[in-house]
């Protein structure tokens, strides 16, 4: 990529999108995405297994200040986003990757580009991936969650605004552990397609058939509890669901099978920057941070805070 003028975007999720669409549609031509994943989408995220398909990211959509921003209305009428019965709750149909699938057709998009660390070399921000790539750019937005970013700036070599710093290392967010089970009869879920479970090692549960999701019946994902997830978090799979399996046994009776696993060490945050939507840290580069724990930790959070550091690197706020 020519470094002149150019934005790169570090993070392929709701957020980063939202910050390249913006940019592009401002007329800033030279914007390119970098994922570490071999997909795009981060938290959005679907899995294949089976012949059934699981969300075993984000589980449904909040969207109503955004209903009339022109990007939704497109994925409403493409059908990629649809409102369940439940009014005001969308999910992605087919599967919550497929929206960042849709949105990034035109977008500059390169996968398995692991960021490592940036160096400032003569006006240009060079940038080190763990696949040995090194990248120049004028300007950069880290939408990886902040953890992961503040990761890179420690090992980078860059100049930038400490005092921002202490309330971005306060910053947590829960872990979760993730079941996607098949069973053999369908499950009575207290809403049309999800129950929430207050007590419990297993907070929710979703039915990716009714929510089309899965086109083949009786695929669920089990989300654990925070208290669940942080005890047991560091074991292996065959232990954590051997602990589950009582509690499965009473959800599911005795056959089930559980088909795969996962585990977010980042899924939802636990606080919240209050600063601003987003943060420009760069002294001699624009150098942004965005991302959901800068507004609600959700969906339409991570979309306003990509849209906010977008606006910023627009006005110039350097
Ligand atoms: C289990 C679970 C359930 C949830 N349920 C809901 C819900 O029901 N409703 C709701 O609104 N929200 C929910 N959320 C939260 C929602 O998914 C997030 O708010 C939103 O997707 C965050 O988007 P983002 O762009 O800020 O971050 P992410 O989606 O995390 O995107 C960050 C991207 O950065 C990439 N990355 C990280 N480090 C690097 C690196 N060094 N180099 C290159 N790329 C990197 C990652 O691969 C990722 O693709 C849930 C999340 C989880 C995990």
């Amino acid at each position: 990529m020519n470094s002149k003028n150019s934005v790169s975007i570090i993070g392929c999720g709701i957020s980063g999108i939202f910050a390249a669409l913006e940019l592009k549609k401002a007329g800033i031509e030279n914007v390119q995405l970098f994922d570490k994943s071999r997909g795009v989408g981060g938290r959005l995220a679907t899995r294949r297994a089976n012949d059934g398909k699981f969300d075993h990211g984000i589980q449904y959509i909040k969207i109503d200040s955004l209903l009339q921003r022109p990007e939704i209305r497109t994925l409403i009428d493409n059908k990629t986003l649809a409102e369940t019965e439940e009014p005001g709750i969308f999910i992605g149909l087919d599967g919550m990757t497929n929206i960042a699938k849709f949105l990034t057709k035109d977008l500059n998009v390169k996968k398995e580009f692991k960021l490592l660390a940036i160096n400032e070399i003569n006006g240009s921000l060079e940038m080190n991936f763990e696949n040995n790539e090194k990248i120049l750019t004028d300007s950069i937005i880290l939408s990886s969650p902040i953890k992961q970013s503040l990761e890179i700036i420690e090992k980078s070599n860059i100049n930038y605004n400490k005092i921002h710093l202490e309330s971005l290392e306060r910053l947590e967010y829960y872990l979760a552990i993730i079941l996607m089970i098949e069973s053999t009869a369908p499950l009575n879920l207290d809403k049309k397609f999800y129950q929430e479970n207050p007590e419990g090692p297993i907070s929710f549960i979703a039915d990716n058939f009714k929510k089309n999701v899965s086109k083949k019946q009786n695929f669920y994902t089990l989300i654990c509890s925070p208290e669940f997830s942080a005890i047991n978090f560091e074991k292996d799979y065959a232990s954590i669901n051997l602990m589950l399996e009582d509690n499965l046994k009473y959800i599911f009776g005795p056959e089930y099978e559980i088909l795969s696993n996962h585990k977010w060490k980042y899924s939802i945050p636990k606080n919240f920057y209050t600063e601003g939507d987003s943060i420009n840290i760069g002294t001699n580069n624009f150098i942004g941070l965005c991302g959901d724990i800068f507004t609600n930790g959700r969906f339409d959070g991570a979309i306003n805070s990509g849209i906010s550091i977008a606006t910023k690197y627009l006005k110039n706020e350097i």
